[in-house]
C-alpha cells in the first residue's frame, strides 16, 4: 500500500467526521493497523504530515497502533498469529506457515486491515 494515498484517507475521513461534529480542528487521530498491511508508521507519519499542511489537522498527532496478523490453517482449521518476516517486507511475498501442523496451506483472516479508532477535535 502507498503511504501517501493511505494518510490521505485516513485524513479526509477524519476531517469529515470532525465537520460533522462542528469541530474546528483535529488534534490527534488514532489508527489501528493491522501487522500484515506492509505499512511503514513512521513513512506514515510523514506522509500524515503533508497529507494534513494548511488543513483543520494541520499538527495533528497521529498515534498508530499495531494489530498481529492470524492465518488458519486449511489442513487443521487452527488459527496460528504470525509477523512479516525480512524478506516478506522487501519481496511484498506472504506465505505463511501453520504453527501446529506445519502446512502451508493457509489463509490470512487478520491483520490485513487499517482502522481508524478514534479522533480528538477541537
Ligand atoms: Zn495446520
Amino acid at each position: 500500500m502507498h503511504e501517501f494515498s493511505f494518510a490521505y484517507n485516513i485524513f479526509k475521513v477524519a476531517e469529515a467526521t470532525a465537520i460533522k461534529n462542528k469541530a474546528t480542528k483535529i488534534t490527534e487521530v488514532y489508527l489501528e493497523i493491522g501487522e500484515l498491511t506492509l505499512i511503514v508508521p513512521e513513512l506514515l507519519k510523514k506522509s500524515f504530515e503533508m497529507a494534513t499542511s494548511g488543513s483543520m489537522a494541520e499538527g495533528a498527532e497521529l498515534i498508530i497502533e499495531k494489530t498481529p496478523g492470524k492465518i488458519k490453517c486449511r489442513e487443521c482449521n487452527k488459527t496460528s498469529t504470525v509477523t512479516l518476516t525480512e524478506e516478506a517486507h522487501l519481496t511484498g511475498l506472504q506465505l505463511f506457515q501453520c504453527k501446529h501442523c506445519q502446512s502451508k496451506n493457509t489463509e490470512i483472516i487478520e491483520g490485513k486491515k487499517a482502522n481508524i479508532k478514534n479522533i480528538k477535535i477541537l
